[in-house]
């Protein structure tokens, strides 16, 4: 599909190419690199694993008119190098598969871009925050990831940022304003409307197929191949799946390995959701307007 519009972005590079040992002598020297969005400013801690894979590059992405990323849809913006890779999560938070996710992403030392649906996230924002917490950076993928192409535009806006509010209500910290479509369909429309909005729009270079995988060796394989002819990419994969979460480890290690590096991509401006949607999430959800006392301290016995 092509962009109806024209739009230059830019990247700039935080984080000159490092190996791994290089990027953590920086980051040891340099206690909280950046308040991110996605995640509170943490001092930097060293990277325990020695053969983690690390970030080689953090680029910081403009979304001024909501530029397009991912061969499989926009070709504009072709900005990794041989051998990069960026790793993406959708459909989040999700209790076990989530924190596994998590868990394996901290051992290599990687950051990556979660795209969680906004129920998900209003269920579960404790699991968000533990994503905000790993400085990992937070996109949005709609309020209940109902694909677009069959809804009225006033529905499908309603979609995005009921979706982008929930997200960023749950997460309590800036996050992005990083889009990614259900089943990657972006009506022409939406297009122009995510322009309007400032939302950058991420499809995929290489989708992991993890949704149909029926287990975690194909998973691996899937990325494997696909990595094989493409020598780069946004990988496409899902937080929300359990055999991703059993792969995660052997996929990071296999990177590792075959000499692929991680980019991680920031936002240079955080997302301003819309007022008028962050009410309706507050109603419909169970986001804590209620108080939080435990029952012991609000019901006593007396006689
Ligand atoms: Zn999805």
């Amino acid at each position: 599909m092509r962009v109806p519009f024209a739009l230059s972005v830019a990247i700039s590079v935080s984080l000159a190419a490092l190996s791994p040992s290089q990027a953590q002598q920086n980051a040891q020297a340099t206690p909280a690199p950046q308040a991110s969005v996605g995640g509170p400013a943490k001092p930097a801690a060293a990277c325990a694993n020695p053969n983690a894979l690390g970030i080689a590059r953090t680029v910081e992405i403009d979304t001024t008119g909501g530029p397009g990323f991912g061969f499989e849809h926009f070709k504009q913006h072709d900005f990794l190098r041989r051998n990069e890779v960026v790793l993406t999560f959708d459909d989040g938070p999700w209790p076990g598969t989530t924190p596994a996710v998590l868990k394996a992403l901290d051992n290599h030392c990687v950051k990556a871009t979660f795209f969680p649906i906004g129920k998900h996230a209003t269920w579960y924002p404790e699991i968000l925050k533990q994503v905000a917490e790993g400085g990992h950076t937070i996109g949005n993928h709609t309020w209940s990831h109902k694909s677009l192409v069959t809804k009225k535009f006033d529905e499908a806006k309603m979609e995005i940022e009921k979706g982008a509010s929930a997200v960023a209500m749950s997460a309590g910290v800036p996050v992005a304003p990083f889009f990614r479509a259900p089943v990657l369909k972006h009506p022409p429309e939406i297009v122009t409307y995510l322009g309007e909005r400032n939302m950058g729009i991420f499809s995929t270079d290489l989708d992991a197929f993890d949704f149909t995988a029926r287990s975690k060796d194909r998973v691996i394989e899937n990325v494997q191949k696909r990595l094989a002819r493409h020598g780069k990419g946004i990988i496409l994969m899902h937080d929300f799946q359990k055999h991703t979460a059993e792969a995660l480890p052997e996929l990071l290690d296999w990177l590792k390995a075959n000499g692929y590096k991680v980019v991680h991509m920031k936002p240079k401006e955080s997302l301003k959701t819309i007022a008028e949607y962050d009410e309706m999430v507050r109603k419909e959800s169970k986001l804590p307007t209620l108080s939080g006392r435990p029952t012991s301290s609000v019901v006593r016995t007396v006689e």
